[in-house]
């Protein structure tokens, strides 16, 4: 018997909005319009609409460059918010990804 076989996954998932692969939610980071630029809606309970991206400083670096979170969200610092999601990538994969 082998009953502690893994069942797949039946978490939602969704898409990055850099390179359009599909990931849980768990895997991915959201963003938020929130009322100071971009937040970044780590416990992603909040309600209003988001993008999601993979924990990946190639899809943070991409999704800045081709201005599509811009167009989301207005105008912020793009630099700020850069370091704000590389730091969160590091705090993400320093506490592994299970
Ligand atoms: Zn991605």
């Amino acid at each position: 018997m082998n009953e502690n076989k893994t069942v797949p996954s039946r978490e939602p998932v969704r898409q990055c909005s850099a390179c359009f692969t599909h990931r849980t939610k768990k895997e991915l980071i959201r963003l938020t319009k929130g009322s100071d630029g971009v937040e970044i809606d780590a416990a992603q309970k909040n309600q209003s609409r988001g993008i999601y991206l993979c924990p990946d400083e190639k899809c943070i670096k991409k999704l800045i460059k081709t201005g599509r979170i811009k167009s989301r969200f207005g105008i912020f610092d793009d630099r700020e918010l850069e370091e704000r999601l590389l730091a969160c990538i590091k705090e993400k994969n320093r506490n592994g990804n299970s």
